[in-house]
């Protein structure tokens, strides 16, 4: 069976839903994750553009030029309440990331890998059994 899962922004106006397994999980301890989440890292969930459908007010896009790579991240929010719902990047073409947190159930999503380690926050502890790289994840 197909996993349909759903979720949206913290204020509701903006809702999505996606069709089938993520491409790719991972938890990025990126400085821009960290700055733009003011958080210590974000969680992208991607998939192929086609699993997700949205619903609900237009997102807001703000794109950022990566200083390291020189490639763009386009980073989509709500509006109202300034929940990053999603985003896509240049590096990704096809794809399309979905902010861990909010999804209806969070919990469904088993694996993750850790990327962009070496700017982890100090106090952060990754599990052992997880695959962790420095940089970008290859895949
Ligand atoms: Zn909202
Ligand atoms: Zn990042």
């Amino acid at each position: 069976m197909t996993t349909i899962q759903e979720g949206g922004c913290a204020c509701g106006d903006v809702r999505y839903r996606t069709v089938g397994d993520p491409v790719l999980a991972t938890v990025c301890h990126c400085k821009y994750c960290q700055k733009r989440t003011g958080s210590a890292f974000s969680e992208p969930v991607m998939f192929r553009i086609e699993q997700v459908e949205f619903s609900g007010t237009a997102r807001t896009i703000y794109e950022h030029q990566s200083d390291e790579s020189g490639r763009w991240l386009r980073m989509e929010f709500c509006p109202r309440c300034g929940t990053t719902v999603s985003g896509t990047a240049q590096r990704r073409p096809g794809m399309r990331g979905i902010s861990g947190g909010t999804f209806d159930n969070p919990d469904w999503v088993k694996s993750r890998k850790h990327i962009w380690t070496r700017s982890v926050q100090q106090w952060m502890l990754i599990p052992e059994d997880a695959e962790r790289f420095e940089k970008g994840s290859p895949a």
